[in-house]
């Protein structure tokens, strides 16, 4: 009989926590999850999932127009009602959430609906007083939105409460220009809010392909949301009539009924007690570990976004999965972070792996460009002026595709089959012996110039 209350405790049940305490689980260790809020975490309950639910109800604005040109014939006006989407979202994040928590009680996970302390190498401290200990610790408490610390922020709200809201703002200001700036950006102007995206750079999506992301910013102009660049968030201030008036640096003050944080996601691990197990953080206040996810204390793990390697929830869950097969499944094993797919879910949606052009050249000298700029044929007939965009970066000597990025209908679920044969380490030839399948927006991965 083992000297400790579990094999396994992990603290956040997330994307990594539950995968792993599923897995070590199913390998025979005797576990535990204990979870302050929600299984789930933040992709089931207030990230991917209501996200992308959002994406696809607001995508019928468009729809609908363009469905005229079709022959539909839909009224001039007609109304959307937020709430209706809200809540049909919740119920299904609901389900997801049961889905989950089955999964964990099917493989004998004992969930504990606590906050959980680290008080020691292998002692944790529940929020109710009970004092438990684990051979091993796992932290997958993941990240929360960051907020700038200016006067005024209480008054705006972050991703975490998009989901609740009570109407669609009328005006709204959103700050940063990464993931969720572009995706809820996307959302809300399509639901019929004016949107301002003030950024304190002038790089949208910092680390994507710069076509890509030119072309999505000149996409979203056209659309009519705007950015301001250079622009430092200064304040929030409530005028009388409830209004929100934002200041920032090098730029007018913007009146608007809802501001919302997108400046980037911290580690949770504040007040977790991990100095106690002698776990160091990072300047970011993140888990360090080594390849096989180990932090600085022999017995404490850490997977997913508390670690801020690679913040995805598929990364997550391979980490959680690398976690359990090594620790309790004799089969060690590390995750390869070598040309991992991402996509934001814009309007249209973008999407890449590997090297960016510039990534390539700086790290080779030179690289061989293949790109295609068509307009899809859907868009042709709806009269709808946007162009997708396809760029394959290659090895200037072998043709070996290093990467492949895509803005355009569909953009994520075409990679996602594209990535495949980019992580095969396939050349440009290989694409181009493979028959296009006409008529689609994919085939135009064959036929780049
Ligand atoms: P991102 O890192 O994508 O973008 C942060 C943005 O905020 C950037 O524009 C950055 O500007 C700006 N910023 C950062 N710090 C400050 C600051 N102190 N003051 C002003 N502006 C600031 O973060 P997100 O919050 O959008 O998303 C967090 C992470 O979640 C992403 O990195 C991604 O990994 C994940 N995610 C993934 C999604 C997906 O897979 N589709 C969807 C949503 C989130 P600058 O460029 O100048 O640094």
């Amino acid at each position: 009989m083992s000297d400790y209350d579990y094999d396994l405790f992990v603290i956040g049940a997330g994307s990594g926590g539950v995968r792993a305490a599923r897995v070590s689980a199913a390998h025979g260790a005797k576990v535990a999850i204990a979870e302050e809020y929600r299984v789930g975490g933040t992709c089931v309950i207030r990230g991917c999932v209501p996200k992308k639910l959002l994406i696809y109800g607001a995508h019928f604005a468009e729809d609908l127009k363009d469905a005229k040109r079709f022959g539909w014939n839909v009224p001039d006006t007609y109304d959307f009602d937020w709430k209706v989407l809200r809540d049909n979202v919740m119920e299904e994040v609901d389900r997801i959430n049961g889905a989950y928590t089955n999964t964990l009680t099917n493989h004998d996970v004992e969930i504990i609906a606590e906050r959980a302390e680290v008080t020691g190498p292998h002692n944790v401290k529940l929020a109710g007083g009970r004092e438990i200990t684990a051979k091993t610790i796992l932290i997958a408490t993941g990240a929360r939105p960051s907020v700038p610390d200016c006067p005024g922020a209480e008054l705006g709200i972050t991703s975490n409460e998009a989901f609740h809201l009570d109407a669609v703002p009328k005006r709204i200001l959103i700050a940063g220009a990464g993931y969720i700036a572009n995706e809820f950006a996307g959302i809300f102007h399509q639901l019929g809010a004016h949107v301002t995206l003030i950024n304190r750079s002038d790089v949208i999506l910092r680390g994507y392909d710069e076509s890509i992301r030119d072309r999505l910013l000149q996409i979203s102009m056209m659309k009519g949301i705007e950015f301001r660049f250079h622009a430092e968030f200064q304040g929030i201030e409530q005028l009388d009539d409830g209004c929100l008036k934002v200041s920032m640096s090098g730029h007018e003050p913007i009146t608007v009924d809802c501001v919302m944080f997108a400046t980037g996601r911290e580690p949770n691990t504040e007040g977790l007690g991990l100095a106690n197990a002698g776990v160091e953080l990072d300047a970011k206040g993140a888990v360090v570990v080594d390849d096989d996810n180990r932090s600085t204390c022999d017995s404490i793990y850490a997977v997913g976004d508390v670690t801020n390697r690679v913040q995805l929830t598929p990364v997550a869950i391979r980490e959680g999965q690398a976690f359990a097969d090594s620790v309790f499944g004799g089969k060690p094993t590390r995750v390869d972070y070598e040309n991992i797919p991402a996509a934001v879910f814009s309007h249209p949606p973008m999407a890449g792996v590997g090297m960016t052009e510039s990534e390539a050249k700086n790290k080779l000298g030179s690289c061989k460009v293949y790109t295609s700029d068509f307009r899809p044929m859907k868009n042709v007939l709806a009269g709808r002026n946007e162009r997708a965009l396809y760029k394959m970066v290659c090895d200037s000597d072998t043709g070996k595709v290093l990467g492949l990025h895509m803005i355009g209908p569909d953009a994520p679920e075409i990679l996602q089959a594209a990535a495949i044969a980019v992580k095969a380490g396939l050349t440009k030839d290989a694409f181009d012996q493979t028959v296009a399948l006409h008529p689609s927006m994919a085939e135009e991965l064959v036929l780049m110039r």
